[in-house]
């Protein structure tokens, strides 16, 4: 029996000034957290510290009572500002030795590909007295494996080239080795819109309870919340059957299985039910039949769009009155409704859909500020209008005003 404790809670901490100047976009956050959660741990905390000592200590003990392992990235190199392997050391109380066959390596290392040998080398070659050395193919900086009160502390070299390797050959491998991570046989994942992260994440912890296998992971983006169930080799039914329950219970929100968007779904039922759609757009801009036009065979169900967005071009594209937008406004549900009407004409098809809104930061009438969104829906069954508050930047109204239209004509096709 293997009585290594599992890895269920993983903290990662970065090391340098670089990634905090903006001069370096922090891709191990995204690639170490894809990996453990692959394997059922989860990331429950991310921080990142700059070349300085006492904060690189600070951020170990922020993360030391709430995981099984610390993974540091980076600082681990030759020069003044590479300070983690002193941090670490002094952190866990516990003298830096030499480690001569690194030494040797490193020389190796060097004569093989005509570098000179500089003296601030041999900095490399210093680990914390009962840690084991992991080697770096890729690179001159070794990684650190420590073990200590049952955690596993690891500190990898910076450059991916050098620590995507190592993660993969040395520490997963090890650990899966050890037993201390699950193989998993994979992961359903599901897509939900219109319910919130923390509502579901709540409602699917009751459903998993406490002693499950299956660990659910989250990923909020565009609008839209992906929880990925995983589960252990042979346990992968447990997870379908999980991500089916949910599925079932979030009705109209649940989206699809998978990468499965807005988009997919809708061209899918469409073509299903063999019907046509046109959009005709103002203050998406061409967003919505971007998105539309981005899957694969669209044009059986996708005639086309018209962006129309001054007064004028939504009068003589889109046939909306003079008389209409004068009385109501342009950004208004009988606009929304006549551009609709008027795009499904021109294109000649059975739905429609279209947008009028203020994307701001100027902008707005009455009672209908910045970030007010009409989207209107024609279809055989008529021409229906929602109004959608949207807080944020320009940019993020005209993205959520995208999805929500895109979420609004989803939901319609289900009814
Ligand atoms: P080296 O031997 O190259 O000095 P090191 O362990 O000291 O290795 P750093 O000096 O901290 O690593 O970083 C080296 C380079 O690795 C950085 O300039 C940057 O290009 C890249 N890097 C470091 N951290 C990250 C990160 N979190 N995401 C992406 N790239 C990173």
């Amino acid at each position: 029996m293997n009585s290594l404790k599992t890895i269920k809670a993983v903290e990662v901490i970065h090391v340098g000034d670089e990634l905090l100047l903006g001069l370096r976009v922090n891709t191990h956050l995204e690639y170490l957290a894809r990996k453990f959660t692959q394997y059922g741990a989860v990331l429950m905390r991310d921080q990142v510290v700059r070349d300085v000592g006492e904060e690189i200590q600070e951020a170990l003990r922020h993360a030391w009572n709430n995981c099984d392992m610390v993974v540091v990235t980076g600082g681990l190199g030759p020069t003044v500002d590479d300070l983690t392997r002193e941090a670490v050391a002094e952190f866990l109380k516990r003298k830096l030795v030499y480690n001569t066959d690194v030494e040797r390596q490193m020389r190796e290392r060097f004569a093989k590909y005509g570098y000179t040998f500089t003296e601030n080398n041999l900095q490399q070659c210093y680990h914390p007295e009962g840690s084991s050395v992991l080697p770096n193919p890729n690179g001159t900086a070794p990684g650190i494996w420590i073990e200590v009160e049952e955690k596993i502390v690891v500190l990898l070299p910076g450059p991916p080239r050098e620590l995507i390797p190592m993660v993969e050959d040395q520490v997963i491998a090890r650990l899966l080795a050890d037993g201390r991570l699950k193989p998993q046989e994979g992961y359903v994942q599901i897509r939900s819109c219109g319910v919130g992260e923390s509502m579901l994440a709540s409602k699917i912890d009751e459903v998993l309870g406490p002693d499950t296998q299956v660990s659910a992971a989250y990923c909020v983006h565009s609008g839209v919340v992906d929880v990925r169930f995983s589960a252990p080799v042979g346990m992968l039914d447990q997870a379908r059957e999980a991500a089916e329950w949910v599925a079932a219970a979030l009705g109209e929100d649940f989206v699809g299985y998978g990468e499965m968007n807005h988009a997919e779904r809708i061209l899918e039922r469409l073509q299903i039910d063999g019907h046509s759609l046109a959009v005709a757009e103002s203050c998406t801009g061409g967003q919505i039949a971007a998105a539309l036009t981005e899957v694969p065979g669209a044009s059986t169900v996708f005639k086309g769009g018209i962006i129309a967005y001054s007064n004028a071009a939504k009068t003589a594209l889109l046939g909306v009155a003079e008389d209409t937008i004068a009385e109501h406004h342009e950004v208004s549900a009988e606009v929304a409704c006549e551009m609709a009407k008027g795009v499904s004409q021109t294109m000649g098809t059975t739905w429609s859909i279209s947008s009028t809104g203020f994307a701001g930061p100027g902008g707005g009438h009455g009672e209908d500020g910045v970030g007010t969104v009409y989207i209107a829906i024609h279809s055989p069954a008529g021409t229906h209008c929602k109004r959608f508050s949207i807080s944020g930047e320009r940019a993020t109204v005209i993205q959520r005003a995208t999805i929500f239209a895109l979420d609004t004509l989803r939901r319609k096709l289900l009814r």
